[in-house]
This record gives C-alpha cells, sequence and structure tokens, in this order.
C-alpha cells in the first residue's frame, strides 16, 4: 500500500495551483475559457455567499445544474465550505427530485434559470447562478480563499443510484476516499499541466468525480462539453480534435458507439482512454486497439467506493481472450468470498468484497440497508473495519488478477446505466389495476438492450393499458429506467420454488 500526503483536501489542491499558476486555463466550454485564477476566485465568492446563507460544515448542498462553468464552479465552492454536493440531474421526473430533496434535506439548492419551468424545489433556499441579480449580488463577496480547517472524514459528494425498493439511495463519500482514489490515479497515470481532460460524465455518476478534480488538482485543463453532448459521437470527436483532449471515459457501450463513426481514429491528441462502469468485451477492445494507437484502461468500482478499486492497463498483444478488472488500486483490498464469507482460492468464482480507505460512509438515512451492505471485515482483527458486499461476481486468476463475471442479484447496467430491476417493478406494482410486475433486459428486434415490462392485473380488470403503464411510470422514473414495452400475462411463470423464473417469460410482443 501507498501512503499519501494527509495535510490537504481535494479543492486545497486546487487553490495551490490557482495560487502558484492564475493565468494558466482551467475550463473550456462552448467557446469560452476560464484560468485557474478566474475559477477560484469564482469559486471563493460563491463559497462566502454559501457560508453566509447557513451552509455549515457536514450540510449537503443540491446542484441542481446542466454542465457549465456554473456546475464546476459550484462543485468547488460546496467543498471550499466543508460541505457536500449533491447531484439533481435535471433530466429527472420532478417526482424523483422531490423524493431527493426530501431524503438529502440540503441546506441550499443551486440552480439555473432555465431548469426552473416546472413547480420542483418549493420550500427551500433556491439559489438560481445565473441570474442577473445573483450575479450581481456575488460580486459583493469576497474572492479570497474561506481557509476553512476541514476534516478528512468529512462527506464530499452524496450520489443517488438506483435502489430496490422502488425509491433511489444516496451513497455518502468522504474525503479522504475521493483523496486517495485520486492521488492513486496522479500516481498512475501521471496527468501534466498540457494534457486536458474532458467533462462528458453526467454528474450524477461518480466517474464524473475524477473527470472533474483530477486535472483541477495538478494543473491541467478541463474540456467540459456542452450538455447532452455525451450522446452525440460526431459532436465528441470534433470536440475532442478542437480541444485536443488526452484524456477521457467512455462506458464500454458508448466507446462501441463513438468506435463505429468514421474517423474516430482521427483523434490523434489522445493518449488515455478509460473505461469504466461495466463489462468491457475483448472484442472491443480489439477493435479499439485497430483504430488507436494509445493507452486503454479497464477500471471498476462501484458508487459505494469512491469511483474505482481495481484497474487493469489493456494490452493489444494480451493472450488472454478476456479483459480483467486487474488489481486493487492503492490502499484497498479485495476479497473473494463464497456465501458464507470464506474466501476463494484462485479460479474459483465467487461474490467480490471490498476493503480499504474508498469504502463510503454509507446510504444516506438508510442504516439497515448501510449494515447489510457493508459488513465487518472477516480478514480483519480490527473490529471497526469493514468491508462492501458488491453482489458482483468475480474470481481471482492466477496472477492475481481479478476477472469479473457478472452479477448475483437484479441489478443491471443499461448503457452505463446502473438499475435495481427491483426499483422499476415496484413502481409498476403500485399502479391501481396491478397485482405483479417483472422487468427484464431483453435484446429488441434490432439487437439493442432494451428494458420490458409483464404484469399480471388486478382481477376483473380485463386488459391492461400498457401506455398508461409507461405514462405513470415515466412521471416517476428517470428516461433510462422506463421499459420500453409492457406485456399483461395471465400468470407470471414460477420455477419450482416459488420464485419467478426470469427466463420462461415470453417473447414481448414488440408490435405495441
Ligand atoms: P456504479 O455504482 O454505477 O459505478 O456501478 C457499479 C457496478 O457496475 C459494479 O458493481 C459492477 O457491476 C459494474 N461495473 C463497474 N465497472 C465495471 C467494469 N470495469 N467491468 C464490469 N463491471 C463493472
Amino acid at each position: 500500500d501507498k501512503e499519501y500526503p494527509q495535510n490537504k483536501l481535494v479543492h486545497q489542491y486546487f487553490e495551490e495551483q490557482a495560487r502558484t499558476y492564475p493565468d494558466t486555463l482551467a475550463l473550456t466550454f462552448a467557446g469560452q475559457s476560464m484560468t485557474y485564477g478566474e475559477l477560484n476566485a469564482k469559486a471563493n465568492q460563491l463559497a462566502h455567499y454559501l457560508m453566509d446563507s447557513g451552509v455549515e460544515v457536514g450540510n449537503f448542498v443540491g446542484l441542481h445544474l446542466e454542465r457549465s462553468f456554473d456546475m464546476v464552479v459550484s462543485i468547488i465552492a460546496t467543498l471550499k465550505v466543508g460541505a457536500a454536493y449533491v447531484p439533481f440531474d435535471p433530466s429527472y421526473p420532478k417526482e424523483r427530485l422531490d423524493y431527493m430533496k426530501q431524503d438529502a434535506n440540503p441546506a441550499l439548492i443551486i440552480s439555473q434559470q432555465h431548469l426552473l419551468s416546472a413547480d420542483v424545489f418549493t420550500d427551500i433556499h433556491l439559489c438560481l447562478i445565473d441570474s442577473d441579480s445573483f450575479s450581481q449580488r456575488i460580486e459583493d463577496y469576497p474572492e479570497q480563499n474561506p481557509g476553512l480547517a476541514l476534516d478528512l472524514d468529512g462527506p464530499a459528494y452524496a450520489i443517488y443510484t438506483s435502489g430496490t425498493t422502488g425509491q433511489p439511495k444516496g451513497v455518502v463519500n468522504q474525503h479522504h476516499a475521493i483523496l486517495n482514489r485520486i492521488l492513486w490515479m496522479q500516481d498512475a497515470y501521471q496527468l501534466v499541466a498540457d494534457d486536458c481532460v474532458l467533462q462528458k460524465t453526467p454528474f450524477s455518476f461518480d466517474v464524473s468525480v475524477w473527470e472533474f478534480l483530477w486535472p483541477l488538482m495538478v494543473g491541467a485543463r478541463l474540456a467540459i462539453a456542452q450538455p447532452e453532448g455525451h450522446k452525440d459521437p460526431v459532436y465528441l470527436r470534433d470536440l475532442i480534435i478542437e480541444q485536443r483532449v488526452s484524456h477521457l471515459h467512455f462506458v464500454p457501450s458508448m466507446l462501441q458507439v463513438f468506435l463505429q463513426q468514421e474517423a474516430a481514429g482521427s483523434c490523434g491528441s489522445i493518449s488515455k482512454v478509460f473505461c469504466s462502469g461495466e463489462a468491457l468485451p475483448y472484442s472491443l477492445q480489439q477493435e479499439f486497439f485497430s483504430k488507436f494507437k494509445c493507452e486503454l484502461h479497464n477500471l471498476y468500482g462501484p458508487t459505494e467506493a469512491a469511483i474505482d478499486v481495481t484497474s487493469w492497463q489493456c494490452s493489444p498483444s494480451s493472450e488472454q481472450t478476456i479483459v480483467p478488472i486487474g488489481k486493487p488500486i492503492a490502499n484497498i483490498q479485495c476479497y473473494v468470498v463464497d456465501p458464507f464469507n470464506n474466501p476463494l482460492p484462485a479460479g474459483v468464482a465467487g461474490e467480490l468484497l471490498i476493503g480499504g480507505i474508498g469504502l463510503a460512509q454509507g446510504y444516506l438515512n438508510k442504516p439497515e440497508l448501510t449494515a447489510e451492505k457493508f459488513i465487518q471485515n472477516p480478514f480483519d482483527n480490527d473490529k471497526s473495519s469493514r468491508v462492501y458486499r458488491t453482489g458482483d461476481l468475480v474470481r481471482y486468476l492466477s496472477d492475481g488478477n481479478i476477472e469479473y463475471l457478472g452479477r448475483l442479484d437484479h441489478q443491471i447496467k443499461l448503457r452505463g446505466f446502473r438499475i435495481e430491476l427491483g426499483e422499476i417493478e415496484a413502481k409498476i406494482a403500485a399502479l391501481n389495476n396491478v397485482k405483479e410486475a417483472v422487468v427484464v433486459a431483453k435484446e429488441d428486434k434490432t439487437g439493442n438492450q432494451v428494458l420490458v415490462a409483464y404484469v399480471t392485473c388486478q382481477e376483473g380488470v380485463e386488459k391492461h393499458d400498457s401506455q398508461k403503464i409507461l405514462e405513470a411510470v415515466g412521471k416517476q422514473l428517470p428516461a433510462f429506467m422506463v421499459p420500453s414495452n409492457v406485456t399483461a400475462l395471465e400468470r407470471l411463470p414460477l420455477s419450482p420454488n416459488g420464485k419467478v423464473n426470469r427466463k420462461a417469460l415470453p417473447e414481448p410482443d414488440w408490435s405495441e
């Protein structure tokens, strides 16, 4: 393991860069740019405003923002005052945002004028960061670092992810965990001032945390993609060329789409591509190396353990036809165990338990779930040491690397989005007339993975109305969690133990 300095928090590394290189470019976005000095001054003014508004160390600050300079300014300002930022993705429906607001109970929410047409966020201190009146007001606040003495154990961010009970759950991550993760990344990949990192991951996904903070901690440049731009491979290619992006992330399914377009290989500025979030198929790795001469890395980790916990550098000349997730990063331990938490030898598949400095504090307001998933470390005499049960099925290879094999439950990844099928099922089953609901991911006629729902209806209801069901859940769930199809069944197929036999579900009626 490595000992990284523990004397500075992530935003203090940034403040140091701003002091030493105030005129160096920190950000670019939509044809505009901002230097380190400007960014720090703006973040300081907002930080002073936050303190003035009663935000205290350990509070949450909700960010309801589109990708923009304001998003970065708000993240840094929040960290400067010792608060944790909570992404409120503006594309989420009102019901979900309301639930998250109630659950996280932020001291304040920062938003932008054009995002507030719906009646979200009543009864809360709302700061409209791009309004004229706010711009004027903020001018009066000091541009100096607030310089609070902050604790490494304080919370840095809380990210909501899908939950099995029908509501999302907030995962709270602390400064020491994110600091370790980024200092490891710098140690491993050595970003320099000339480098440029692309910020394109939606901020409600933890990969965005390194995209934001890594370059700003080491004095490199962050190129921010326009809102929605991350879905458009042609836009991304042009932006990479224009901004001379050297480091960027793709979830594998998006890398696939990116590689399919013509001239993807013309992005000559790229030196490192990082994949994470879902399995990286061997065939995709090979396709990547046929078009790119740069490095490809496969990182693995859940939101519950500060972004990533294992890493693997892909090799074009590898003899194995799999892409491992590699070995634990600094100050992280990985154990592969059977259902009784006994360690398993190399080659034998079991659940991955993660231990070490990267573990999240736990789930917000969910002590029981936290106790169930973050358990006492069976491999450590220290009683306070914990491990996180990932629910991922893996095995150790004989060379000490780990191979990812799949999930042990009904959590899936669809185009990089983490989805608990149980959350969608709970929402559908709660609708009037619906008795039971099952949701699975299937390939549609064009070969795309989509979500399909199966329902049985209450007695006396003749026919379900699939359109109504989809509309109703569309008001509650983000678009990526709304099934594309609902099939009504007389009864759900059961396996001998009485559980729903998902494999025996019929092919959906794609014509609906
Ligand atoms: P998230 O919390 O959204 O980061 O999702 C975490 C889950 O995504 C993990 O528990 C895995 O199931 C999956 N995952 C993340 N990275 C990888 C990877 N490199 N290979 C395979 N699965 C991954």
